[in-house]
């Protein structure tokens, strides 16, 4: 089990997923909250059969896969739903992400959640990065990586907690508003080396 769990965390566009590949190349265990809520739906996961029966069989496609389109609007539309599904999900997981963190290998390991901060899970890892980028710059590298409106990614910022009081919560901080892909890089090795030592210190 790794000793420390770091948090990383940022707004959308922010470049998360750019940086936890890069201290992947380190042999760093990530694990990413986006991946664990796809998983916990996935064919023969007991959420996806909980979610059949709640709201109907016509909720899950011809190849036993969940129907997301139909329930994100089924949800959108109805907040007693919506609050019923994260009811279900959200302690699940929580406690698959628990259980991937508890069996990381590498000296640390980061857990990956875009709402880290909103949905409390910063309190029980033992540090957060932040990746800080100004708006006007999520907005520049979402529209160019999904093909969304700018409208639509302002919704989506607005939706996250703010900058500041993200950094409130910081312990590290990437600036990742006008870094090269180089300086990035750096900006990560610098930290890797940052981390190890605090994991060998920490006995
Ligand atoms: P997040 O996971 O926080 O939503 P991503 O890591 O997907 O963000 O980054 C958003 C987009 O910006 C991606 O297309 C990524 O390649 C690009 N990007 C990230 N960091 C940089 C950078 N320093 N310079 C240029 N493009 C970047």
């Amino acid at each position: 089990m790794s000793k420390v769990i770091i948090g990383l965390t940022g707004g959308i566009g922010s470049g998360k997923t750019t940086v936890a590949n890069l201290f992947a190349e380190y042999g760093v265990d990530i694990i990413d909250a986006d991946i664990v809520a796809r998983q916990i739906v996935q064919p023969g996961q007991p959420a996806l059969q909980h979610i059949a029966a709640h709201f109907g069989e016509d909720y899950i496609l011809a190849d036993g896969k969940l129907n997301r389109a139909k329930l994100r609007e089924k949800v959108f539309a109805n907040p007693d739903d919506k609050a019923w599904l994260n009811g279900l999900l959200h302690p699940l997981i929580r406690q698959t992400m628990n259980e991937q963190c508890q069996n990381a290998k590498s000296p640390y390991c980061f857990l990956v959640a875009p709402l880290l901060i909103e949905n409390g899970i910063n309190r029980s890892v033992d540090n957060v990065l932040v990746i800080d980028v100004k708006p006007e710059t999520q907005i520049a590298r979402t529209v160019a990586r999904d093909n969304n409106s700018k409208e639509q990614v302002k919704r989506i910022i607005a939706a996250q907690v703010g900058r500041e009081e993200r950094l409130i919560h910081a312990d590290f901080v990437i600036n990742n508003d006008k870094a090269t892909m180089e300086e990035l890089r750096m900006q990560v090795e610098i930290l890797h080396r940052k981390f190890l030592k605090m994991v060998t210190e920490d006995v």
